[in-house]
């Protein structure tokens, strides 16, 4: 009966980890909500879980990681990613700099049969619904909306005008959570990553003897 058990165990886990079944998840909703908090705390959290590592045209902050915070490349260099075709999508967000996703990763992962995790912004969530129907989005919701008025100002990263532009921003992104697959509010760190994570289908990868 173990071995009958066992078998069992291997053969789901085999359709688990099939190319099948990997999961390309896209978690994106509106500035300041927070999804650069929930990514962070998967990557430290769940490392089978592969959190797409993005290109982008604005320097470094302080503490940011080249290569594990972004891809830090001039505007000669994207404009040759793009037009080389190596993201998946691309976007300019809060009309500054331009962001994308390498493919090449996203697409070795998905062949292997592992699952990966993209934080990006909702024009990018659009674009990989295009190209990628089978993609799941979810959407990151803030508690309430003072709630995010009260993050955005509180992290003290942007002037009052780069404020005051960001929420006009997300008033309009919290309208497209209606073409998201998923929703999760995050009230607690842990909990949103959780869920997150649930939602990719890794945690109860069964543990085999
Ligand atoms: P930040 O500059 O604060 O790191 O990120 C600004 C915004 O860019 C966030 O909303 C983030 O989700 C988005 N972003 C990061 N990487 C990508 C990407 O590869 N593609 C798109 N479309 N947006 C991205």
């Amino acid at each position: 009966q173990r071995d009958r058990l066992r078998g069992f165990l291997s053969s789901r886990s085999r359709v688990r980890r099939g190319a099948s079944s990997a999961r390309l998840v896209v978690l994106a909703g509106p500035t300041a909500v927070g999804k650069g908090t929930v990514a962070g705390y998967i990557r430290e959290h769940y490392p089978q879980v592969l959190l797409s590592v993005s290109a982008t045209t604005r320097a470094p902050r302080p503490g940011e990681i080249e290569g594990v915070s972004y891809f830090f490349v001039d505007d000669a260099e994207f404009d040759r990613m793009v037009e080389a075709g190596e993201l998946l999508e691309w976007a300019v967000v809060h009309n500054a700099y331009r962001y994308g996703t390498p493919r090449g990763p996203v697409e070795a992962a998905l062949a292997r049969g592992d699952s990966v995790l993209l934080e990006i912004d909702i024009q990018g969530a659009r674009a990989v619904r295009r190209s990628m129907p089978q993609a799941r989005l979810v959407f990151l919701l803030p508690p309430t909306w003072d709630e995010l008025v009260r993050r955005l100002i509180g992290r003290g990263t942007e002037s009052p005008a780069e404020q005051a532009r960001r929420l006009e921003t997300a008033k309009l992104e919290l309208a497209a959570q209606e073409e998201f697959d998923y929703r999760v509010v995050n009230h607690d760190v842990a909990e949103a990553a959780r869920e997150v994570v649930d939602l990719m289908n890794l945690r109860r990868e069964p543990q085999l003897p």
